[in-house]
């Protein structure tokens, strides 16, 4: 029961979830269970994605955006610190900096890949910097070597915000092994979904305890733990919020992961299909250019990102956009530089010419439809309207 977009003819959407029998009856149980919330479920899943990742620990919350926001605080970013993080990102990675009233600093992407460059990492640090918080956009990992090799010159942490790139490799290490800590979304666009949810993975058992007592209050022990000591005690050590996940959200979230080798591989073949549709031809010019993937990495493809080359249309990025709409395609953008949204230009006085090759991005951008769940037709009918919209603009 994976077959996905509903019918021929349909709109793709440009992401989507699978749910399988199995996935719903797993939800099943646990809801006939006696906890609903903080019991064996969150448990086992933060093991078996640490386990997968090949990391230590696994702190499961809420949603990508609350493991974002206690990874912030566990590193002890507070009033002022600085923490360098890239414009092309969702908002959610800046603002988790903000949230604990730290200073979001823009570090421009490389141009091939629109990950954060090391390069301007460097010239952004300053003695208030605290850490780099990475973010494996699309699904590629960044360049960790050098990214690392800053944070331990510069006394620096680093964050991985991997909520692109559960799944995917750096030189033969898995995401989740690379930073001090990562944080992955299980949003129903992401690669495995809970409905809501998110994890943070680390190697590190201090940061572990410390994620844990945010995610609940800042109580060192959980509800569970009481009652099968028999304690009605407990103590609030810092200020912590609720960012709890449910056991039948991580139900799910353990059975999806099952499949999700298949679906890493599905995205791949859907990912080549898209290089090899879209690359230049004898006498016909290529008129967009899909990112540049690092041979270090294995990509986990949670989106495919191509830029136009708008030189060679005459058609904007938003007619591209509204004319495959016409034709059921739903493609997206992913992002609009960060630095440039009003609230940061308001806020922190960014501004148009900080990040330049990200801001030069931007106009190119699109996000074609890409889930493990799409059928070979659908990815047909993706290729077949990107080359009949491109050729009949073309100038
Ligand atoms: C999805 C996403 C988030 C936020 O995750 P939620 O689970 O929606 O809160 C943060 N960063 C990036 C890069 C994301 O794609």
């Amino acid at each position: 029961m994976t077959p996905e977009t509903p019918e021929p003819g349909r709109p793709i959407p440009y992401g989507r979830q699978s749910l399988s029998p199995e996935d719903i009856e797993a939800v099943v149980k646990v809801l006939q269970s006696d906890w609903l919330t903080t019991g064996p479920s969150v448990e086992r899943f933060e093991s078996a994605v640490a386990s997968f990742s090949g990391a230590s620990h696994g702190v499961a919350v809420c949603n990508g955006t609350a493991a974002l926001h206690m990874a912030m605080e566990a590193i002890g970013i507070g009033e002022g610190d600085e923490v360098i993080v890239p414009p092309i990102t969702f908002v959610a990675s800046a603002n988790s900096v903000v949230f604990q009233r730290g200073r979001p600093i823009f570090a421009d992407v490389e141009d091939g890949t629109l990950l954060l460059d090391p390069a301007c990492v460097e010239k952004a640090i300053t003695p208030r910097t605290k850490a780099i918080l990475a973010v494996d956009y699309a699904g590629q990992p960044c360049d960790y070597a050098a990214l690392r090799s800053l944070a331990d010159r510069h006394d620096l942490r680093l964050v991985a915000d991997a909520c692109h790139a559960l799944g995917a490799e750096y030189r033969g290490r898995k995401v989740g092994t690379l930073a001090d800590i990562t944080l992955f979304s299980f949003h129903p666009v992401k690669h495995i979904t809970t409905g809501e949810g998110g994890m943070a993975l680390t190697d590190d058992p201090a940061l572990a305890r410390r994620m844990k007592r945010f995610r609940a209050h800042g109580i060192s022990t959980d509800h569970r733990q009481r009652t099968e000591s028999g304690t009605f005690t407990y103590e609030m050590e810092s200020l912590g919020y609720n960012y709890r996940i449910t056991d039948f959200q991580c139900a799910l979230g353990e059975s999806q992961l099952s499949r999700l080798p298949a679906w890493l591989d599905r995205r791949r073949v859907i990912a080549h299909r898209y290089d090899e549709a879209f690359a230049a031809r004898p006498g016909s010019p290529a008129r967009l250019r899909p990112l540049a993937v690092s041979p270090a990495v294995s990509h986990a493809y949670h989106l495919y990102v191509a830029r136009l080359y708008l030189q060679r249309l005459r058609i904007d990025r938003a007619g591209v956009h509204a004319a495959l709409r016409r034709r059921g395609i739903g493609a997206n953008v992913h992002y609009f530089p960060v630095h440039l949204q009003p609230y940061y230009r308001k806020t922190f006085g960014t501004h148009e010419g900080q990040c330049p090759v990200a801001e030069a991005a931007y106009p190119e951008m699109l996000s074609l439809p890409l889930y493990h769940g799409m059928r070979d037709s659908d990815v047909e009918r993706v290729v077949a309207a990107v080359e009949d919209i491109l050729a009949e603009h073309a100038s």
